[in-house]
């Protein structure tokens, strides 16, 4: 079926009109930037229209609808995955062709939509981009911004943080629409009486905010879906009036900006909640106005809400959301009328729950009166709820009191917000099988036990297409070449591809591409930094937020001994090597930030000394984001993914990294444990402690005894103590010696000879190239399509 909406001689005259009617220019005079903005409107148009029909046809049929609220999307860019998801990049190119414009230099106008921290951002695009492929009809909800992640700059080896400023050119993509507003209450007071039997609540002297939406279109690729992600900004309703009549102009103005502060930058912790006001104020924010539209939308179908939770899934996606629970039951009893028993039906039929960590840091409290007095309806809701669970769990379960007190969704003065997610939805699901199980034995346990129907797993997936059709045109053309076109739209037959496996023509074609995939990121390196890389060096590459538990430190204290190796042995034989690394720190995160100027430093370090340089180099791209990880994940050659087993809930960069042909050195963690299950431990490079060693030697772990028993170890560590550079680090020497909670000194030894293993293999590249293809040809199961289809089938019930 060809879904193409647009000639080539249509798409050259919308063009023109962009440019001399909206833009004031003319095609031969106009600006680079300006055909990016004109070429995005014509764009916009095309996804607009085709949303339009996907919606009739949608509508005429009755189909249940799925959203999918998270405070996080990491879009990146929309104009490249829209021109090849729609179809029309060759004509496009064609067209700009016509004017002396090239296409490709268009793209670099476009700011990344960075409204995201990390990978659970960046599934919630992953998804967004598998629903519309598969024809589900799908919203994602989310909070617009101002200020997504900030930029990141590298100073003297220091991070340092800027704004990111991303929608003067990002804004095209977003399609307002203010009649479909929402209003949002804060604050306030609760009257409550009976009337005949009847509760009646009265919430009076609230703040009202206002939510306005903004769309912005993600098409399938070769399909006829489109998905919405609708952004909330936050405005205040209307001028406070009374205030400027009584002359109070400056409060007046302050509600306006005290509204409008909701929506103003997105928070940059990655799996670290900190408690704070404002950030309550946003989840409330996103969750009120998008299950507000989710109701106007499903009376405007159907014109009541008793069919509701057949026709409707709503996804948490992470604790954040939680508030949709009791949101929906205050609509359904105080705007509706419902009793409690149908209310609370509704509401645990309709909500399902995507867990994404199990560190206790991450994992929501809010302070109980803060909660109360910035929401006083919904602090009720849920102390209702959790009165009624308290008394199942006595009653129904005959639970002790410890284990009451343990489930129990207010306790100690704080709100627990997984308790209450996990209590209220019908389904609650890890993000790996490893992850599944871990919720199951540890974190819910006790949920588990008296619950264990509710309990599944859904192995996360990426928008594979993304970062191998529209950013590995060699693989793209070699796939072509050997197996056809059908892995497009069904990755899953990219496992035709082991079929070449002893082809020695293939496997020549799949080294040639890797060069000139790192030539391509080689310069790159050079335009930005100034630094010339080898591309024949091995491209070895962590890449993802910085955070203890994903180990930057055991990478960084591996390199450093070879470093002083290198140094004791200089005419010894070494694979030149190449380590990248890319890697935002939470601001406030203060080893994060140590850890950053550490790898600069031994950077620096290296490239000073001649001597050195030419085997080992360490480049620190500035700035990691989706954008840079399309041009690196076809360059990489060894994907690190060596966080402590048991801590990484799934990961995807391993995916985008394995789809690319890098192998994976990394623990039995997150997705790894099934990337081994489907490509065979034999083709990647396995090491450390599994997730049960982990959990035996918590509580008599002595990094000490490491640490003075390990001379590779000591030298290392010392070095990093006393100074190297001009630079020392005591606080992670410190924290490494005395506690060391992610067990780096532990899984040291197994890691160094893990990585000797590796570069053994490399120096035979017909075996790395077999394993590469390996690789390739099983990265069709980490397709966000196949995620996607299990969550439809098995817990949103889509046909
Ligand atoms: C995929 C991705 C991530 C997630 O990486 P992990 O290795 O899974 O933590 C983070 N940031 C960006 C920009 C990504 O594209």
């Amino acid at each position: 079926m060809n879904y193409n909406l647009v000639s080539k001689k249509e798409l050259k005259a919308w063009l023109e009109d962009k440019l001399v009617n909206e833009l004031g220019t003319r095609p031969e005079t106009a600006s680079d930037a300006l055909y990016y903005k004109a070429l995005s409107m014509v764009v916009v148009e095309l996804l607009r229209e085709k949303n339009r029909r996907f919606q009739v046809d949608t509508n005429s049929h009755g189909r249940k609808q799925v959203y999918y609220l998270c405070m996080e999307f990491l879009m990146g860019r929309s104009l490249k995955n829209s021109l090849y998801n729609l179809e029309i990049v060759n004509e496009v190119r064609d067209v700009l062709a016509d004017y002396g414009v090239k296409l490709e230099a268009l793209y670099d106008y476009e700011p990344d939509a960075g409204l995201g921290n990390g990978g659970l951002g960046r599934l919630g695009a992953c998804f967004m981009d598998a629903l519309a492929t598969q024809d589900y009809p799908a919203m994602g909800y989310s909070i617009c911004y101002e200020y997504g992640i900030f930029k990141q700059k590298i100073v003297d080896g220091w991070q340092t943080e800027l704004p990111d400023c991303w929608l003067p050119g990002g804004e095209v993509w977003l399609a307002p629409r203010p009649e479909r507003s929402v209003d949002v209450h804060f604050g306030g007071e609760v009257e409550e009486f009976w009337d005949n039997n009847y509760h009646h609540v009265n919430y009076k002297n609230y703040t009202t905010v206002r939510a306005v939406p903004y769309d912005m279109f993600v098409s399938g690729y070769n399909s006829k879906g489109v998905s919405r992600l609708r952004l909330w900004k936050a405005t205040s309703a209307g001028f406070d009036m009374e205030s400027f009549n009584r002359g109070d102009y400056v409060n007046a103005l302050g509600a306006n900006s005290m509204a409008e502060a909701i929506s103003k930058i997105l928070y940059p912790n990655d799996n670290h909640n900190e408690g704070k006001a404002l950030r309550l104020r946003q989840q409330y924010f996103l969750v009120a106005a998008s299950v507000g539209d989710i109701v106007n939308r499903h009376m405007a179908t159907y014109g009541t809400l008793d069919n509701f939770a057949d026709k409707v899934a709503i996804h948490i996606n992470d604790t954040h959301p939680t508030l949709a629970i009791p949101e929906l039951m205050r609509i359904l009893l105080d705007d509706c009328g419902y009793n409690w028993d149908v209310a609370w039906n509704t509401v645990t039929r309709v909500f399902a729950y995507t867990n994404h960590t199990v560190m206790s840091e991450a994992l929501e409290k809010w302070n109980e009166d803060l909660f109360a007095s910035l929401l006083p309806r919904i602090y009720q809701i849920i102390r209702e709820i959790n009165n009624r669970f308290v008394y199942d769990l006595y009653n129904t379960y005959h639970l002790d009191c410890g284990r009451v007190e343990e489930m129990a969704i207010i306790s100690g003065r704080t709100i627990r917000m997984a308790n209450l997610c996990v209590m209220a939805c019908h389904s609650v699901n890890g993000v790996s099988k490893l992850h599944s199980e871990i919720i199951k034995r540890d974190v819910f346990r006790s949920f588990y036990e008296i619950m264990p129907q509710k309990f599944t797993n859904v192995t996360n997936g990426i928008a594979s297409r993304r970062w191998l059709y529209q950013s590995n045109e060699g693989l793209t053309q070699l796939l072509r070449d050997t197996i056809g076109n059908g892995w497009l739209r069904d990755m899953s037959e990219l496992t035709k591809f082991n079929k070449y496996a002893d082809d020695k023509r293939v496997l020549g074609r799949l080294e040639e591409i890797k060069l000139q995939n790192k030539e391509a990121f080689a310069d790159y390196i050079k335009k930005t930094t100034g630094v010339s890389i080898d591309p024949h060096s091995i491209f070895d590459a962590q890449v993802k937020r910085l955070h203890e538990y994903k180990r930057q430190h055991l990478n960084a204290l591996h390199i450093l001994s070879l470093y002083q190796w290198l140094k004791a042995n200089p005419n010894a034989e070494f694979t030149p090597h190449t380590f990248i690394f890319g890697a935002k720190a939470a601001p406030g995160y203060f080893l994060a930030k140590q850890i950053i100027k550490l790898i600069c430093t031994l950077r620096d370090v290296i490239e000073k000394d001649p001597a050195v340089r030419e085997k080992l180099r360490i480049v620190y791209l500035e700035d990691y984001r989706v954008t840079l990880s399309e041009l690196l994940m076809p360059a990489a050659e060894l994907s690190e993914q060596i966080s402590l087993a048991g801590t990484e809930a799934s990961g995807t960069g391993n995916m985008k990294l394995m789809l690319g042909g890098a192998l994976t050195i990394g623990t039995y963690d997150g997705a790894n444990v099934e990337i081994a299950e489907h490509v065979g431990e034999e083709n990647m490079f396995i090491f450390g402690m599994r997730a049960e060693e982990v959990e035996s030697l918590k509580g008599h772990y002595s990094p000490r005894a490491i640490y003075n028993g390990n001379r590779t170890i000591k030298a290392a560590l010392d070095a990093i103590n006393k100074g190297i550079g001009g630079n020392a680090f005591p606080d992670i020497y410190q924290s490494l010696v005395n506690s060391d909670p992610y067990m780096v000194l532990r899984d040291f030894d197994s890691y160094a000879a893990t990585q000797r293993k590796a570069m053994a293999t490399y120096a035979d590249q017909v075996k790395w190239q077999q394993m590469s293809l390996r690789n390739i040809a099983e990265s069709g199961y980490f397709c966000a399509d196949r995620a996607i289809h299990e969550y439809a089938q098995n817990i949103w019930n889509l046909r």
